[in-house]
């Protein structure tokens, strides 16, 4: 067992959370991660509205007893969408972990706490999580220039990233982007982190809710099969390369507004792809550490695995140096 502050404060058993993945952090993966002794997250925007959400909390509920959060992210998006109505529901399911990502959390900050809600922000920048910290997050969640999804605009890498972070924030910490195996865990408390997100090797999953080609993709991918879109727009994606984000990639270049992408980026046409396992049918994300993923074990293999491996890192390879 591996004990941090972040398995002490959020009462888990392995320091390791599957944080907020829009279209596949659902009640399937949420629960299988939780029964392995991890920290999922239901991603609210998944679920089309808010009434819905509050179903895919009870049916996570009725796959695990396990403590589980809620990941709740506010980025540019095509349609508006009624924040505030989502963290109502939150609140009134009784769910005590919740996420925040993509922006300040501070508008839905007081309505958590008084509600008892322990809140992890996750941020890309150290600015940014000195700012969490400062206005009462719990912890915060760093994400390095590796990640899937949004890295933010400064492409620092968490090598650099997570222990500059570390060096000013007090709170428990977890170290998100580029992480998927136990040398990764092993590296990332070595950095000062007390825990580590894993995304995209949690879509190559059993249990993940995605079409098994999109997950053979992922194993067939290496470390430079992703692009980032939205650079001229100032709204980074790393997502998985593939012909629909060569595209965007190559219209970016140009020079475009986002209606010139619009089409091809839409967050439906990306669900449809990873649903029906049509690779090239649309922008989905995925990070770096696509070069670090071999196989589609279970959830509870996974984890499993990486806590074993990391404490054999720590206990024989490490420690063996210190006795030479
Ligand atoms: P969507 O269909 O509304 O938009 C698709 C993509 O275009 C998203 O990346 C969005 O940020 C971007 N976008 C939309 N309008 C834009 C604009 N005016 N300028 C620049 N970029 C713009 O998105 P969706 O797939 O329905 O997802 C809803 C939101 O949740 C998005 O913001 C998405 O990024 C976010 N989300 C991200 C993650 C993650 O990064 N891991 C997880 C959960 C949710």
């Amino acid at each position: 067992m591996l004990k941090t502050r972040f398995t002490e404060l959020f009462g888990v058993a392995h320091p390791i959370v599957q944080g907020g993945m829009q279209w596949v952090g659902c009640a399937e993966l949420v629960s299988a991660v939780a029964n392995a002794g991890a920290l999922g997250f239901l991603t609210a925007l998944t679920q089309p509205t808010p009434e819905a959400l509050e179903k895919e909390i009870a049916r996570t509920r009725s796959m695990t007893d396990k403590p589980f959060g809620v990941n709740l992210t506010i980025l540019p998006t095509i349609n508006p969408v009624p924040y505030d109505e989502y963290r109502r529901v939150v609140i009134e399911a009784g769910i005590k972990i919740v996420e925040t990502a993509g922006n300040n959390p501070a508008p839905h900050l007081p309505a958590f706490k008084e509600a008892g809600i322990k809140v992890i922000h996750k941020c890309t920048s150290v600015r940014h999580a000195v700012k969490a910290q400062s206005i009462g997050v719990d912890a915060v969640s760093i994400d390095g220039f590796e990640c899937a999804g949004h890295p933010g605009e400064d492409d620092v890498p968490g090598l650099i990233l997570i222990p500059a972070a570390a060096d000013k924030i007090g709170i428990p910490m977890i170290a998100s982007g580029g992480f998927g195996d136990a040398r990764g865990l092993v590296a990332a408390l070595a950095l000062g982190a007390d825990c580590i997100n894993m995304g995209t090797r949690f879509m190559a999953t059993k249990e993940a809710p995605i079409h098994q080609k999109i997950k053979e993709a992922i194993v067939a991918n290496d470390e430079r099969s992703t692009n980032l879109i939205f650079r001229t727009l100032h709204n980074t994606a790393r997502v998985a390369k593939n012909a629909v984000s060569d595209e965007v990639v190559a219209i970016e270049k140009r020079g475009a507004t986002f209606e010139d992408v619009k089409s091809l980026v839409a967050g439906q046409r990306g669900r449809r792809a990873i649903e029906t396992g049509d690779v090239d049918g649309g922008v989905w994300s995925a990070g770096m550490i696509q070069g670090l993923i071999h196989d589609i074990p279970s959830c509870e293999e996974l984890v499993t695995r990486i806590v074993r491996e990391a404490e054999e890192i720590i206990r024989t390879k490490l420690g063996h140096l210190l006795a030479n």
